[in-house]
């Protein structure tokens, strides 16, 4: 740290991605990317933007906010695209949070959501899941406070019901409720139904998990005019040209081909089924997921450890050392054959696991 960093940002603690390491091969299920690659054509598409890079790309990337306005039957006016949905979080928390005006989330959800107020000096409150993990709705209900979490919830897999969290909607009218839907494509309820009957919740997406472009940057928020309106003036005061001219093309082609992009959420989901099954054969615990990884725990394998052995064995995992979730590991869903070879390293970790306790 510098002597010149102003004290409000000396208390940041950054967000710790999972880890991307470079020093070999990893077979990566970690940080819940699609094990499958974008259309040719998109990556067509992105290559001939780049040819015109020497122009500023469209702000308002207008082809594709029409295009996923038309996807979801909104206007164009209702959707902000962003520079991953991380950007459209961190809009929201700055245009309808402040110092007097705090925002609450589950104790267990997205980590970013902490770093994202902590940034913009805006008071948080944490209010802890039920045993099984699960939200408890009357928590939430009439609490007059702003309001997010993710549905699916991140890393559990869990998600409520849109009857559940209408129910929050509409029990905090004067306060705004932002559901992250980052994961809803792998079998959750999307609640963007209800923009047109409530003026205070917010739903965000990413492009990162089900449409496979991680690496793109691109995220979209939905709401009703006046609250995309407030983020928009946002953007254009922080960030104008927040899109650039690859990642709108890229996302463009995502959108207008839904087929391909149906297919692998049905893909995951199948193979979230499978690996569900195998684990659960194997001695695992596996929470019934809605996204894209499940969420484990084994008796005699705590999380740092299956982890720590997963990774000699050139295999990568989610572990979080919050005092909660120590003791699990959230495995991102990959394609068939990599959930195989990564059931082949499971069962030789528990092999040696019985040799040494029986050796
Ligand atoms: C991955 C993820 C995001 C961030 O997505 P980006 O578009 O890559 O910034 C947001 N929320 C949750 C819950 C996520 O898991």
């Amino acid at each position: 740290m510098s002597r010149f960093l102003t004290e409000k940002y000396s208390v940041l603690e950054p967000y710790i991605p999972g880890e991307q390491p470079k020093d070999k091969h990893y077979l990566k299920l970690n940080t819940n990317e699609s094990p499958y690659p974008p259309t040719k054509k998109g990556a067509a598409d992105a290559k001939n933007e780049a040819l015109d890079c020497y122009l500023y790309s469209d702000p308002e990337s207008t082809k594709l906010t029409a295009a996923l306005a038309d996807y979801y039957g909104l206007q164009p006016d209702q959707v902000l695209v962003t520079n991953g949905s991380d950007e459209a979080l961190d809009f929201a928390f700055k245009a309808f949070c402040d110092k007097d005006h705090g925002i609450v989330f589950p104790n267990i959800t997205y980590g970013f959501y902490p770093i994202i107020a902590v940034a913009n000096g805006i008071p948080y409150e944490e209010i802890p899941l039920q045993e099984d993990f699960k939200i408890n709705v009357d928590d939430y209900i009439a609490i007059h406070k702003n309001i997010v979490f993710a549905n699916p919830n991140a890393p559990t897999g869990i998600a409520l019901s849109r009857k559940d969290v209408e129910s929050i909607v509409k029990s905090n009218p004067d306060n705004i409720v932002i559901v992250d839907e980052a994961y809803v494509d792998f079998g959750a309820e999307s609640c963007v139904s209800l923009i047109d009957s409530y003026d205070n919740i917010l739903v965000c997406h990413t492009f990162s998990k089900s449409r496979a472009l991680a690496g793109a940057r691109v995220g979209y928020i939905m709401g009703n005019k006046e609250l995309i309106t407030d983020l928009r003036t946002l953007k254009n005061a922080q960030n104008p040209y927040n899109l650039n001219r690859m990642s709108q093309a890229i996302a463009l082609a995502a959108v207008e081909d839904p087929s391909y992009f149906t297919n692998n959420c049905k893909a995951v989901m199948s193979d979230r089924q499978f690996t569900d099954d195998e684990l659960t054969k194997r001695g695992f615990i596996v929470i019934p997921s809605s996204a894209n990884f499940v969420f484990v725990s084994h008796y005699a394998l705590p999380g740092d450890e299956l982890y720590k052995r997963l990774k000699e064995k050139d295999v990568l995992v989610r572990h979080f050392d919050k005092p909660e979730i120590k003791d699990w590991s959230r495995i991102t869903i990959g394609t068939h054959s990599q959930m195989k070879a990564f059931l082949v390293k499971i069962d030789e970790i528990l092999k040696e696991l019985y040799d040494s306790q029986n050796g």
